[in-house]
């Protein structure tokens, strides 16, 4: 059982007042909120040894640099990665997923005709740079349809795999509805029927439940730092070695090389090659006591008590009427996304639940294509965190009651 008056003592921000009311936070698939042991963490590395990582032979920058490298392996455990040199650090998803199509691309991996397979479920950041790819290589982009109920339609894997696809990527939870794609059958599928690399976008899972990439299968494996209780600018990319190893890097600069000059450049092993310029190591470190204290928790107790949420928040709903929930028959994490009958757009009640301190997201959550199937501009999003209460439940449910009155 977990002890949430604790929890909630680690975010003073969770005390806060905002116009007026108690703060519910409820927007946590954007960002989570910051716990105190990592702010406290990030303050003693600003404090007591920040330097530059990697090149100095001075005390500070080599405890900074082992602190940095420490945190590596926190990462390389959390994701039951092999090998910690296949955990690169990144400022988040999206650097992770441009980093793997440069990558790629400037890898020579792809040709005019090949096909890159991605999903409807897909953030834009898991859009966007496969586009920019297929442009510069003359690749065509597919894309795995969904039903009314948000669930992928997986035979279209059969039916599209073939020697011509280079690459798959899905992510393995859904940031605007929430739903969790069955990932491990997806990677089953894509390794019987091609040679395509798989990459996962864990954005919306590595916070919420236990994830192990051996197990999974995938080639690559991103996520962000700030959607589990870390700081903004920092994430992870997993990649298998052997497939790193291949790869040309992305970006070019210090501490990418093993030697650099007018003539030749030769690179870095990994995980450096990847990783070049000086790092977030404040950020990393951080990542790293991110990591310790969700362990802390523990994913299982954390997963179980946002899917109650999610349950409760669900049900209430429902019994208030006049609203639709998207995915709402599909197996997903604590998110709800849903729109009002007859009562404005999104952002209205948005607005109207701000001035009663609920925070949540609403419009198309960087989904346009989502929003495309569905025939909206955009939904209302409650997304919970460990620390989030029945409570703040009732609160919502109450303030959409209001804002349907408001509304409607
Ligand atoms: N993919 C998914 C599924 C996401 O939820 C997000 C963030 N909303 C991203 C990618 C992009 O993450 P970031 O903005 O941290 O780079």
């Amino acid at each position: 059982m977990l002890n949430l008056k604790n929890i909630r003592s680690e975010f003073p921000i969770l005390s806060r007042e905002v116009n007026g009311k108690p703060l519910v936070y409820l927007d946590n698939a954007a960002t989570s909120q910051t716990p105190l042991p990592v702010l406290n963490r990030i303050m003693q590395y600003y404090t007591e040894t920040n330097a530059n990582v990697h090149r100095g032979i001075h005390t500070l920058s080599q405890i900074a640099t082992q602190e940095m490298e420490d945190a590596r392996k926190k990462a390389q455990k959390f994701i039951n990665a092999k090998h910690d040199y296949e955990v690169i650090f990144t400022k988040g998803t999206t650097e992770g997923l441009n980093l793997i199509a440069y990558a790629v691309g400037n890898s020579g991996l792809l040709k005019s005709g090949d096909e890159i397979i991605v999903s409807q479920l897909e953030h834009h950041s898991n859009i966007v740079p496969w586009q920019l790819l297929c442009e510069r290589t003359g690749a065509k982009l597919k894309v795995i349809p969904m039903d009314e109920n948000g669930v992928l339609q997986l035979d279209f894997l059969e039916e599209n795999l073939s020697e011509k696809t280079r690459l798959v990527s899905f992510n393995q939870v859904s940031n605007a509805l929430g739903i969790i794609n069955p990932a491990e059958e997806i990677v089953r599928k894509v390794r019987q029927n091609s040679n395509a690399l798989i990459v996962v976008d864990g954005a919306q899972s590595a916070p919420h439940f236990q994830i192990d990439v051996q197990k999974l299968g995938c080639d690559f494996f991103v996520f962000s730092g700030h959607k589990m209780y870390g700081m903004m600018g920092t994430g992870i990319l997993y990649g298998r070695e052997e497939i790193l190893e291949k790869l040309a890097p992305f970006h070019g600069g210090g501490e990418m090389i093993a030697t650099c000059s007018f003539e030749k450049t030769t690179f870095a092993g990994l995980p450096f090659k990847f990783e070049a310029g000086t790092p977030n190591v404040g950020g990393n470190i951080g990542l790293g006591a991110a990591i310790d204290w969700v362990e802390g928790i523990g994913r299982a107790e954390i997963h179980e008590h946002e899917t109650a949420l999610m349950q409760y928040c669900q049900s209430e709903l429902l019994k208030l009427g006049g609203l639709k929930i998207y995915g709402e028959k599909a197996n997903r994490i604590g998110v709800v996304s849903f729109t009002l009958e007859n009562a404005g757009i999104a952002s209205d009640a948005g607005m109207i639940l701000d001035k009663m301190g609920i925070a949540v997201r609403t419009g198309h959550h960087c989904t346009q294509p989502i929003m495309d199937y569905f025939k909206i501009a955009g939904t209302i999003r409650a997304s919970f965190a460990v620390y989030n209460t029945f409570e703040e439940v009732d609160i919502l449910v109450e303030g959409i009651r209001k804002a349907q009155r408001m509304l409607g």
